[in-house]
C-alpha cells in the first residue's frame, strides 16, 4: 500500500462514523421538536399557556411600564406633566450618588413574579425580554454611556444561584445598545445580608462600603459615563453604594437602569 493512503477497513469505519453522526443529529432534531410539542410556551409570570414566548395578555395588561412624566433624577412617576427636568421632593431632600435612575416597570405583582422566576427558578430565558424592556426605558441613559456595569453578587451567593442575573441583563442591554459591558469592574468585597425585611437605614448600612473597583480595573472606569444595571430598585441603597464605589474610582458619572422599581405612590413634581 502506498504511504499516506487509507486502508479500506479504515475508510469503512470513517463512513460508519459519518452515518452515526448524521443519525444522531436527526434524532436530536426530532426529540427537540417532540419536546417543543410536549412543552407549550407558558406565561413567564403566571404559567398559563401562551401562543409565543413572554407573558399572557392578562399579565401584560397588569404590568405598569414607567413612562414620562417622571422625576428627572430618580425616575419616580409624576401624577401630571408640568415640564421637562423637574425633580421630586425626595431627589432634592436626599440626592443619591448616581445622576439618574430609570426603570422599565413598577415592582408590582406581575413584575415580582417575573423577577422571582428569573432570579430563583433559573429562568435565564427571560433575560432577553427583560433586557429589551430595560434598554427601551434607558434609551436616554444608554445614548450617553461608555460602559455598562452590572451590580455584582458576592461569589458565595453567585455560586449558590449559579449566575448573576444583573450580569445577564447587562449582556442583553449591551448587545442592543452597542455599549461595552464591564462585568468585572465592580467587586462585592464583603458579603451582605439580604436587603428584604430591612428598614431604609438598615439597608444603607448593610451595603455601605460593600463594593469596590479593584486597582487594576480603575483605568476602565476613569472619566467614563457608566450605566449601572440591577434587577430591582427598592430603597436604592445597593445602587447608591455601587455608584459611590465607581465615583471613588474616578468614574465621570453613574446612571442606574433597573428592570423594576418600587413606587410607593405617584408623586407631584416640585
Ligand atoms: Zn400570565
Amino acid at each position: 500500500m502506498e504511504p499516506g493512503s487509507t486502508p479500506a477497513s479504515e475508510n469503512f469505519s470513517i463512513r460508519l462514523r459519518g452515518v452515526a453522526t448524521t443519525a444522531r443529529t436527526a434524532l436530536t432534531t426530532i426529540s427537540q421538536r417532540l419536546l417543543d410539542i410536549a412543552l407549550p410556551n407558558l406565561c413567564a409570570a403566571c404559567r398559563a399557556p401562551v401562543a409565543s414566548e413572554g407573558v399572557c395578555a392578562s399579565c401584560w395588561s397588569k404590568l405598569s411600564f414607567i413612562a414620562p412624566p417622571y422625576c428627572a433624577r430618580l425616575g419616580i412617576p409624576f401624577a401630571y406633566d408640568s415640564g421637562p427636568g423637574l425633580l421630586s421632593a425626595e431627589a432634592v431632600a436626599d440626592p443619591p450618588a448616581y445622576a439618574r435612575a430609570r426603570a422599565a416597570v413598577r415592582y408590582d405583582e406581575v413584575a415580582r413574579a417575573l423577577v422571582h422566576g428569573f432570579k430563583y427558578q433559573d429562568r435565564t430565558d427571560l433575560a432577553p425580554m427583560l433586557g429589551r424592556w430595560m434598554a427601551r426605558a434607558g434609551t436616554e441613559l444608554l445614548r450617553d454611556a461608555d460602559l455598562i456595569v452590572p451590580v455584582p453578587l458576592h461569589w458565595r451567593r453567585g455560586w449558590g444561584r449559579r449566575y448573576n442575573q444583573s450580569g445577564a441583563l447587562a449582556a442583553v442591554i449591551g448587545k442592543l445598545s452597542r455599549v461595552a459591558v464591564g462585568g468585572e469592574v465592580l467587586k462585592r468585597i464583603r458579603p451582605t445580608t439580604q436587603q428584604v425585611g430591612l428598614s431604609r437605614t438598615e439597608r444603607a448600612k448593610n451595603v455601605q462600603g460593600a463594593f469596590r473597583v479593584p486597582d487594576h480595573r480603575k483605568a476602565e472606569v476613569k472619566g467614563r459615563r457608566i450605566v449601572l444595571v440591577d434587577d430591582v430598585l427598592t430603597s436604592g441603597a445597593t445602587v447608591d453604594s455601587c455608584a459611590r464605589a465607581l465615583l471613588r474610582a474616578g468614574a465621570g458619572d453613574v446612571d442606574v437602569l433597573v428592570f423594576a422599581r418600587v413606587v410607593e405612590s405617584v408623586k407631584n413634581p416640585i
